[in-house]
């Protein structure tokens, strides 16, 4: 497995399974497929409501825990200081585990960015006392970020943000960059230009003719062509599947290589449409919601 250094010095699997969306019923399976396989990155939140069952996948495989990276993140409405070492908390009690490789903040809250900033203080006292190993933040503009930055010290190991080649948000992919932040790819596989809530006119980015051109040339599958982008672009990506071959398809991916014209015909995709909330717009009052104790 291919790893990402993070600006903290610690190692990051550079692909690892998402669980989003995967209900708690099917994480486990799900979990244990990808370690299986040779998974050893796995990335799950709060609110997805499956730690619990991420962590019962992870106590029983083979596995040992230094060598599983578990990466998740504390919800907007357990941000502000204490709240948030709650969160910490409540996380690493449902995951079963003492330390949690990388914790990220899911979303800023711009409205109420002083709330931000205490979560991502309580995220940096983790730190210090060792519970978490790395920080970050997902879904953070270059505003966001310059302001995190200006009012904290531990600069994001990684923010994890929407890209795929309809949607690419250069300039937080710019702006990362300058600051040594690592992108890590939500959606790498364009999961989002396909959920129903995309629009009538949606059409996946798995169909795109430029994509299937590429994956016909290479043998492989438009999903794999995909991931090797993002990873060719020095991402991470967290590609989510229920389903044992897509599992295992999904980590098939680091034999073989897209050229640079490949890469710059990928690139030319951007549609300047974003699937997910619009980070500026994200208030407890319209995302706000409890995440349970146990
Ligand atoms: P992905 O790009 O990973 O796509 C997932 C979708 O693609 C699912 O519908 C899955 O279905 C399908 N799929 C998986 N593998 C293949 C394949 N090889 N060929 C064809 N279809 C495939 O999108 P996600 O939005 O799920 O993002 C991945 C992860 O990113 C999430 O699980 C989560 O961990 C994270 N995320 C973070 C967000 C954030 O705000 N920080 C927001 C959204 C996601 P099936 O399961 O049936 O195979």
């Amino acid at each position: 497995m291919q790893t990402l250094t993070l600006n903290s010095g610690v190692q990051m699997p550079a692909l690892g399974l998402g669980v989003f969306q995967t209900p708690p019923q099917e994480t486990r399976a799900a979990v244990t497929t990808a370690l299986e396989l040779g998974y050893r990155h796995i990335d799950t939140a709060a609110a997805y409501g499956n730690e619990r069952e991420v962590g019962e996948a992870i106590r029983d495989s083979k596995v040992p825990r230094h060598d599983i990276f578990i990466e998740t993140k504390i919800w907007i409405s357990d941000y502000g200081y204490d709240a948030t070492l709650h969160g910490f908390d409540k996380s690493a009690a449902k995951l079963g585990v003492d330390q949690i490789d990388l914790l990220i903040l899911h979303q800023a809250l711009p409205s109420d960015f002083d709330r931000t900033v205490a979560a991502y203080r309580a995220l940096e006292k983790l730190l210090a006392d060792g519970r978490v190993r790395a920080i970050g933040v997902s879904n953070f503009m270059a505003d966001h970020l310059t302001a995190l930055l200006d009012a904290t010290s531990v600069v994001p190991a990684v923010n994890q943000v929407e890209i795929h080649p309809y949607f690419q948000q250069r300039a937080v992919l710019d702006f990362d960059d300058q600051h040594g932040i690592l992108n890590q790819a939500w959606s790498p596989i364009g999961g989002i230009t396909f959920y129903p809530g995309y629009g009538e006119d949606r059409k996946s980015v798995l169909e795109d003719p430029a994509v299937t051109r590429i994956a016909e040339a290479h043998g492989k599958s438009p999903a794999q062509v995909l991931l090797r982008w993002g990873l060719q672009h020095g991402r991470s990506v967290i590609p989510k599947s229920t389903r044992h071959e897509r599992i295992a398809e999904n980590l098939d991916v680091f034999d073989f290589e897209l050229t640079a014209d490949e890469l710059a015909a990928l690139d030319a995709l951007e549609t300047g449409r974003r699937g997910g909330p619009e980070p500026e717009t994200v208030t407890l009052a319209a995302y706000g919601r409890a995440i349970p104790e146990a």
